[in-house]
Order: structure tokens, then C-alpha cells, then sequence
């Protein structure tokens, strides 16, 4: 299953509804650039090992190219082109001048030490190093990657270039030029866009359980946050497994639980008093996807909901952190069902928002307070949920097609003003 052709699928159907000018749609069919190295690593035993890597640039008609770099063994040029693509019409949805780009590394990082993926995050930037720069193209965290390989990705390339350059990638930490509040922004600005949807269709969060698949940065974020505003989370999973708990879980202590014995399907209870036979049991990741729940949060990878489980689904919402994890066919059937799914490119954009922030705070050498950044964020997503909604109702579709239209009338606006050819 080609996560790209995935993409491309979903862009011509919106680009049928909304008539997108032929040429731009053409253009936006293959990216700008693409950048395959090959990395060689020492690793601390001595012996040699070369790893593949990828730098995906798909249209910087917006603006300096913007996209995360993933570690992960499935990485691959075709999933890069989708998610660089995914970029490019996310910074459109959000109204940040950006455009789309992608990275990754395909390696499975939980067996190499820390020493080892500083050489290869630093062989990695030597090796872009070329075809990236803070108008250029701005790298920040992905799957498996953080605060602390974005740290030695600000710090080679300043070496590089001789000159300190931190403006080169986002999601560095605060003390190192990032900005307050990225960590939690992509699970924040979700929150918000959820909120938004909640109200509408007139739910009470305190009587809406979520299902949250995938419990790393975005997934356990936002099971915090949720937890916070009063949705009852009960339901979380990693790789490994998961934990469905029909009552409710406590996020925090599922959390500490998670770092504490490693996968979230060994925590047992989390923190609320089961009522008597009423006890969590563990779940494996299909599993979770199926439980009886009323927003299920795909925040783990692509390709997770497809034509063979879709018709299993029982949440009336399904909200995507995860870019690309619903396939087009089982869009279909998710739609028939009467199923509400708010999409990738809406859902997950608070993360990009503030990594333009941090964009911003760098290139001023000024830094903004949390309760800035959060009222901007806010206002930009809030904003985004307006004119998507807008968008839906002008063309009668659903919040897939609406978030992609709206996305692709500003990049067409902008490249048919600065011309294609
Ligand atoms: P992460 O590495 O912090 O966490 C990924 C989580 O998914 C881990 O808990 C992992 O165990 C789990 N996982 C992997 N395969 C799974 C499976 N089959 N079933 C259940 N869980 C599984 O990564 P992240 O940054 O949280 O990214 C998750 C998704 O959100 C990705 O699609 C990413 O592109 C997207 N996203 C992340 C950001 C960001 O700022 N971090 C921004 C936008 C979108």
C-alpha cells in the first residue's frame, strides 16, 4: 500500500470537488526535491554501519520548506514524499507562510546508544546540510525524534557554517532557542480543534470516552490535556500494546507507568478505582482501534485504519494527530457509517504553528511567554477550524475534502501568482 499514491488519491478527489487549476495540480503530483544519502556510522564496538536516510522537499511556494525528520525502520522515499506533501497543504490550512517538506532516517533507534545517534543525527545534517538552512528548509521532531537530536541538528549545522545558525531546525529545547509550549502543540492544538467539533454537534466532553492509539509525544499530550479538560480517556496504546479501561484511566500515571515498565500494556489498573468487576484488561493494538468509544485518536503512524477494519470502528469521531493513518477506501466506509473523521492536515497543525513560531522568536532573538504562545496558537487554530468548516459547507463534503481544499486554494492562489513554470 503506497502511503504517497494514498495521498495524491485524497488531493484529486478535493482537486474534482473544488476544480483546482490543472497545472498546479500537476505540479503538486511529485515533489521539488528529493535526497537520498547514505550515512555511515561507527558504532561504539567499532564496527561500521550505513544507514539510509531521506530529505523530501515537495513545494516551498508559501515559504521556506517546513517538515519533521522521522527515525524509524519503516522509513522509506515513498512515505517521505507523502508526508512532505501532507506539509505543504497543512501550512496552507493554518495560514503559515511555509511550505511542505519531509525527513527520516531508516533505523529502528531503540537498539543503537545515545553516542551512536549523535553520530548519525550529526553525519545525517553534514549530509542535507547542502539543501537545508533557516530559509531554506526547516527540519523539527517526528516519530523518535526530540528536543535533544534536534539540539545536535541547531549545533552541526552552526558548525558547518561557522556562525550560530539555530533557526536552522524547531523543537529545540527552551534553554537552546525553542519555543515555550512546542513540546504539547501539536496534542494542544488537536485539543482545540476537538473542542471546536464537541461543541458543535453539541457533546459534553465529561460525557465522551476517547481511544487514543499511539502514546508518545502526540498521543500521550493529548490524553494529558483531554484529561485535563474533563474527557473521560479510556483507552491507550503503543507498539507493544495497549490498555482499555471502560471506566476511565488517569493519563498522568498512565504516562509514569509507561516510562516506568516501558509499553503501556503492562500498567495494569491506572490510577481510578475500578468498580467491582470492572477491571482494565489489556488490548493489542487492533484491538484498540475496535473498542466502544465515542473519539478514537489515531496518534501512532499511516495505514492504520483500511478497508479490512474500517467497518469494525465504533466511534462516532475519529480525530488523525498521526499523519496519514486512514487509508482512501477506508475513508469511504467511514463515511457511509456516518462516522466524523477531522483530518491530518487540520488535526495535528498546532505542532507546525509553533515550530513557525519558534521560526519567528529566532529570527527576532526574542522569545515569547507560554501564555503568548498559547493564545496565538489558539487563535490561529481556531481560525483554521472556521474557514474549514466554511469550506465543507460551501462544497457539501465531509472534513477530509474540505481541509484539503481549503489548503490547496492558497498554494494555487500563490503559485498561479508567482507562476509554475
Ligand atoms: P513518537 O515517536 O513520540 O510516538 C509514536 C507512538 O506511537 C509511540 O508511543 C509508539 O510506541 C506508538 N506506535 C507505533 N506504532 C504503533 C502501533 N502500530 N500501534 C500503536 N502504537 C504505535 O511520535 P509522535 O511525534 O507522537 O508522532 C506520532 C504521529 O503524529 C506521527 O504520524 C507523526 O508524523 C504525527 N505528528 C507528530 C507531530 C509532532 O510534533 N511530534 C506533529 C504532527 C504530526
Amino acid at each position: 500500500m503506497s502511503f504517497f499514491k494514498n495521498t495524491l488519491i485524497q488531493i484529486a478527489e478535493a482537486a474534482k470537488i473544488m476544480n483546482l487549476n490543472k497545472d498546479v495540480e500537476k505540479a503538486l503530483s511529485s515533489p521539488k526535491r528529493t535526497l537520498e544519502v547514505s550515512i555511515p556510522v561507527r558504532r561504539d564496538d567499532g564496527k561500521l554501519e550505513v544507514f539510509t536516510g531521506f530529505r523530501v522537499q515537495h513545494n516551498d511556494s508559501a515559504g521556506p520548506y517546513k517538515g519533521g525528520i522521522r527515525f524509524h525502520p519503516q522509513v522509506n522515499m515513498d512515505e517521505v514524499k507523502a508526508l512532505a506533501t501532507l506539509m505543504t497543504l497543512k501550512c496552507a490550512v493554518v495560514n503559515i507562510p511555509l511550505g511542505g517538506a519531509k525527513g527520516g532516517i531508516a533505523i529502528d533507534p531503540g537498539k543503537y546508544s545515545k553516542s551512536e545517534l549523535e553520530r548519525l543525527t550529526r553525519k545525517y545534517v553534514e549530509l542535507i546540510e547542502p539543501i537545508i538552512g533557516p530559509d531554506v528548509d526547516v527540519p523539527a521532531p517526528d516519530v523518535n525524534t526530540d528536543a535533544q537530536i534536534m539540539s545536535w541538528v541547531a549545533d552541526e549545522y552552526s558548525k558547518l557554517r561557522k556562525k550560530n545558525v539555530w533557526g536552522v531546525v524547531t523543537g529545540k529545547p527552551v534553554s537552546f532557542g525553542g519555543s515555550q509550549g512546542r513540546a504539547d502543540a501539536t496534542s494542544q492544538g488537536g485539543a482545540y480543534i476537538l473542542d471546536q467539533l464537541i461543541r458543535k454537534i453539541g457533546m459534553d466532553p465529561k460525557q465522551t470516552r476517547v481511544a487514543i492509539q499511539g502514546f508518545g509525544n502526540a498521543g500521550s499530550n493529548l490524553a494529558t490535556i483531554l484529561g485535563e479538560d474533563g474527557y473521560n480517556v479510556v483507552a491507550v496504546s503503543d507498539s507493544k500494546g495497549g490498555l482499555y479501561c471502560p471506566q476511565g484511566l488517569n493519563p498522568v500515571a498512565a504516562a509514569e507507568c509507561k516510562i516506568k515498565k516501558g509499553s503501556i500494556g503492562e500498567c495494569g489498573e491506572v490510577g481510578y478505582e475500578a468498580k467491582e468487576g470492572d477491571k482494565c484488561k489489556k488490548v493489542t493494538n487492533e484491538e484498540l482501534l475496535e473498542v466502544p468509544c465515542d473519539v478514537l485518536v489515531l496518534a501512532a503512524l499511516e495505514n492504520q485504519i483500511t478497508n479490512e477494519n474500517a467497518d469494525k470502528i465504533q466511534a462516532k469521531i475519529i480525530m488523525e494527530l498521526a499523519n496519514g493513518p486512514i487509508t482512501p477506501e477506508a475513508d469511504t466506509i467511514l463515511e457511509k457509517k456516518g462516522i466524523i473523521v477531522i483530518p491530518d492536515i487540520l488535526a495535528n497543525a498546532g505542532g507546525v504553528t509553533v515550530s513557525y513560531f519558534e521560526m519567528v522568536q529566532n529570527n527576532q532573538n526574542y522569545y515569547w511567554p507560554q501564555e503568548e504562545v498559547e493564545k496565538k496558537l489558539k487563535d490561529i487554530m481556531v481560525e483554521a477550524w472556521k474557514n474549514v468548516s466554511a469550506t465543507r459547507e460551501k462544497y457539501s463534503c465531509g472534513y477530509r475534502h474540505a481541509a484539503l481544499i481549503t489548503g490547496l486554494k492558497k498554494v494555487e492562489e500563490i503559485m498561479l501568482l508567482r507562476g509554475i513554470a
